[in-house]
């Protein structure tokens, strides 16, 4: 079974050709990021451009990569939502185009749960799972009950964890995306007595929520402060995100009584995240997966198997749907059903 994915949520234009939801024959993935380095973040109708001068180009080139015929493609996927909406609408267009002239089916995918289908393509998952969900828009935590079940038992009440890491980096005026800049930086030492506020919420039914934005107005203040010790204040900024995202995740895995944790998003290719994650987790039996390097950020490899595994429970999306965001993640997985 071959999946086409196509990926237009944001910055990233990404194609990506999967046999069986598990072995990825082609991926590209071309990325708008250093326009948009100048402004400090996304300015979203530069990104739709980039998106239309490059969707052709890299559909032609995963064909080319993976010497895959485009009538051997069995269906196609697509991120529907969340997302820019003018990005998201180059992505779904040329799904659909693809959909009508190949009589392929058109599976309409959830970027939040393609995020976390990144780890199908290492291993098969295991359920049931807690699945730690932190990119540039969004920092979650669900239950991963099974394919197409997943609940929401916590997200961040105010900033995503890689916005606070990007705007944290511009801050201290190291670029953008600031998460990989950060976690260079912050490698450069390996201790500080810089502290940054771990943020708790206290809300009792909300205990697996996370909330950043403290975090960022007190690094300005740190920053000011100590202007000098950027390294140290990187690595501050580090910890304290790492250190919030691993407490409520393994909070959340005992809670719900599950012996696997599932890392992905943007975030999730933070060397520190996953060592911290892993060292806390194996103290109760818990084991980590994350999804390789290159999927760990936005592609179409992703989409393309969350899509098969949404192909096999039935879930298709009419020609006459859009792009859907905000678009839940738990609230509504069965798409439109065939
Ligand atoms: P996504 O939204 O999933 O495409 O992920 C993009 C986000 O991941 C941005 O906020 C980046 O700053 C962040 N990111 C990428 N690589 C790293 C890294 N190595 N460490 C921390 N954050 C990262
Ligand atoms: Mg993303």
């Amino acid at each position: 079974m071959l999946v086409l994915g196509i990926e237009s949520s944001c910055d990233d234009t990404g194609v990506g050709i999967v046999a069986d939801g598990r072995e990825v024959l082609a991926a590209r993935v071309q990325s708008s990021a250093m326009l948009h380095e100048e402004f400090g973040g996304i300015v979203p109708e530069l990104a739709s451009r980039e998106h239309v001068m490059a969707i052709l180009p890299a559909i032609q080139n995963v064909l080319t990569e993976s010497g895959i015929g485009v009538g051997q493609i069995d269906a196609i996927a697509v991120t529907r939502g969340p997302g820019l909406l003018g990005s998201l609408l180059v992505g779904v267009t040329a799904a659909k185009t693809l959909s009508l002239a190949l009589s392929r089916p058109l599976i309409g995918v959830n970027h939040l749960e393609a995020h976390l289908y990144a780890n199908a393509l290492a291993a098969s998952i295991e359920f049931p799972a807690v699945a730690l969900l932190v990119s540039g828009g969004h920092s979650a935590i669900y239950r991963w009950s099974d394919h197409g079940r997943l609940q929401l038992l916590g997200e961040t009440v105010d900033d995503a964890a890689g916005e606070v890491l990007d705007k944290g980096a511009r801050t201290l005026g190291l670029g953008y995306p600031g998460g990989p800049a950060v976690e260079r930086l912050a490698r450069t030492v390996s201790m500080t007595d810089l502290k940054l506020p771990i943020p708790r919420l206290r809300h009792p039914e909300r205990r697996f929520d996370l909330s950043f934005s403290g975090l960022k107005t007190a690094l300005v203040d740190l920053h000011q402060r100590h202007p000098e010790r950027l390294a140290e204040l990187a690595y501050a900024l580090e910890t304290a995100v790492v250190e919030s995202l691993v407490r409520q995740a393994v909070a959340a895995a005992l809670s719900e009584n599950v012996r696997h944790l599932y890392l992905a998003g943007g975030v999730s290719a933070n060397q520190r995240l996953r060592a911290v994650l892993e060292e806390r987790a194996e103290g109760h039996q818990i084991e980590v997966h994350c999804p390789l390097r290159q999927y760990s950020t936005d592609n179409g490899a992703m989409v393309a198997c969350a899509g098969y595994y949404h192909w096999r429970l039935g879930h298709f999306m009419g020609l006459d749907q859009g792009p859907r965001t905000p678009f839940p993640l738990g609230e509504d997985l069965a798409l439109t059903k065939s």
